[in-house]
């Protein structure tokens, strides 16, 4: 070829990583460990249709483990997890465009199990229970959600023996639990919480919001508005926060609240009107027919 005729950048195009798509258990483990080398390895769990936020999570989890680490994703729709006449049915399912997402951001291999693959034995006689930390907030609205939560995590994490699991703070209820969990029981995880990715407007990224029609999009606002709201009032302590994001949700319009708590992320209780120090200022809601969650953390004085 002329000089001044090579094709601009080509050598530039960045590296993409072929992901391995698994469905059993079996071909996970043999994609996961094609052999023993003792590398460092990590994984993200999720219910598909990633986005942005996901993607966030895996290029975490590939800094985190190297280059020659290994990053698994797991794409599962966990039913344990759904209560009665939640989206459990409808959930959005995008496999193909999935793997495109989780490849690029840099994972080695995707492990997107049936149902039957992950509780072969039926629906499990034995789970994990929550405790009080999952019976609050989340809890509250959703009984049992958290025990199938840890059941699954619990499962996927025997699965991919990771050395770390990343989960992001926009669960951060989750995340709580989770962290618990692996701490009260033993689990030799290293758990790493992810901050929340947004729309440029603020709307948290979720899965979810493909649900919101136009109308749903633009009253969802009210969520982060709130919280932000609350975040510029922490210098003022606990009260004020309250104060200062009811008073965007009060007026808002199309939200049907469930909750806005000020939280201790340790243990997940309602902060004190004398709570100091990092906090979580959570609000749930339902927006046109999708229920919608989100959270900021701050600093209270
Ligand atoms: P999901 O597929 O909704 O179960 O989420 C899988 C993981 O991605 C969980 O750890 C979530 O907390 C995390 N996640 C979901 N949305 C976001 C977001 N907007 N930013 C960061 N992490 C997220």
């Amino acid at each position: 070829m002329a000089r001044g005729k090579q094709p601009a950048k080509a050598h530039r195009a960045p590296k993409v990583r072929r992901a391995v798509v698994t469905y059993t258990v079996a071909d996970f483990e043999s994609a996961f460990w094609p052999d023993e080398q003792p590398v460092d390895n990590a994984v993200v769990m999720t219910m598909g249709a990633l986005h942005a936020g996901h993607a966030a999570l895996i290029r975490a989890a590939r800094k985190q483990v190297g280059p020659e680490g290994r990053v698994a994703v797991t794409v599962f729709v966990n039913p344990l997890q759904f209560g009665a006449g939640e989206d459990l049915e409808r959930y959005p399912r995008s496999l193909d465009e999935d793997v495109q997402l989780a490849e690029e951001a840099g994972a080695d291999v995707v492990f997107a199990p049936t149902a039957d693959e992950v509780y072969p034995n039926g629906e499990p006689q034995v789970r994990l229970a929550a405790g009080p930390m999952g019976e609050r907030f989340e809890g509250a609205t959703r009984p049992g959600h958290f025990d199938g939560v840890l059941t699954v995590v619990a499962k996927l994490l025997h699965i991919t023996d990771p050395d770390f699991a990343f989960f992001g703070e926009k669960d951060a209820q989750q995340l709580a639990i989770v962290q618990r969990m692996t701490a009260d029981l033993d689990f030799d995880v290293e758990i790493v919480g992810v901050p929340t990715i947004r729309e440029e407007d603020g709307l948290a990224l979720s899965s979810r919001n493909r649900y919101l029609s136009e109308e749903d999009r633009a009253h969802a606002l009210a969520l982060s508005k709130a919280l932000f709201a609350g975040r510029d009032a922490a210098a003022q302590g606990p009260k004020a926060v309250r104060e200062a994001a009811a008073a965007v949700l009060d007026t808002a319009e199309g939200v049907t609240l469930d909750y806005l708590a000020l939280i201790d992320p340790h243990d997940f209780v309602e902060a004190a009107d004398d709570f100091q120090g990092e906090a979580v200022l959570a609000v749930a809601a339902t927006v046109g027919s999708t229920r919608l969650i989100d959270n900021v953390r701050l600093i209270c004085r």
